[in-house]
């Protein structure tokens, strides 16, 4: 691991993957100049309550489709292939254990999912295993973030001050990233694709034509069961 190189990682549903999400790669990478973005779709989300709409198979595929040619991003099936919950403190754990030293670590997030984060599983000493970055997302400003989880703001920094940081001897801390991301969630897009809507603006083309072609959420079974 070349000791300037920082990897960042967003983990997600991807119930589909949608621009919401590329907005967020792109903030955190610029905010924190990050050499590469690793997406890691999830297999069973912890904290859902619904399983996702897609399988693994088709959400691994559209994330590959929407990041395929944009370079310094690519695609990770690592939870997907784990037998265990993905759970995001095992997948940075593997992640350092591959030589990639937390300090070179970003775990990138939404600040409506980190606003959650004293209820993952092995919180606080998650928070030992990478930095986090978490990025404004419409309704769920960063600047909240200080105030609802007062026990972090401690370790929280504007990602402006990084240029004076010391990543090998300052530890990790919560880098927090007040960009503009659009307005799109994945409950949104299958909403507007069970009313028959358009998802253009939404999701990249090559996603739109796989969710057209391969019917990627047409109607669930009566009983609610998973289609493949
Ligand atoms: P759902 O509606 O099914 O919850 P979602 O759009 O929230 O889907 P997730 O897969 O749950 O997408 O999100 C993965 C990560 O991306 C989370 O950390 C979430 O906060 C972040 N994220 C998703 N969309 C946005 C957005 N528009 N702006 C900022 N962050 C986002
Ligand atoms: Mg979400």
């Amino acid at each position: 691991m070349n000791a300037l190189s920082r990897t960042g990682i967003l983990g997600g549903t991807f119930d589909p993957i949608h621009f919401g999400h590329l907005d967020v790669a792109a903030a955190a990478r610029r905010a924190l100049g990050l050499t590469e973005v690793i997406f890691v779709p999830s297999r069973i989300p912890p904290h859902r309550q619904m399983a996702p709409v897609a399988s693994e198979k088709h959400r691994l595929a559209m994330v590959t489709l929407a990041v395929e040619n944009q370079s310094g991003y690519r695609t990770s099936d690592q939870e997907l292939r784990s037998d265990r919950p993905s759970y995001t403190s095992v997948t940075l754990e593997t992640c350092v254990d591959t030589g990639i030293p937390p300090s070179q670590l970003f775990f990138i997030t939404g600040a409506d999912a980190f606003a959650e984060i004293a209820s993952w599983y092995d919180y606080p000493n998650l928070l030992n295993l990478a930095h986090f970055v978490v990025v404004s997302r419409p309704s769920h400003a960063v600047s909240e973030l200080r105030q609802r989880l007062p026990d972090l703001e401690v370790r929280m920094r504007e990602a402006g001050t990084l240029a004076s940081l010391d990543l090998r001897h300052d530890g990790t801390l919560i880098w927090l990233v007040d960009a503009a991301t659009r307005d799109i969630s994945s409950s949104d897009i299958r909403t507007r694709l069970a009313r028959g809507d358009s998802i253009a603006q939404h999701v990249p083309p090559s996603v739109a034509t796989y969710i057209e072609r391969r019917h990627t959420y047409a109607a669930r079974s009566m009983d609610g069961s998973l289609h493949d």
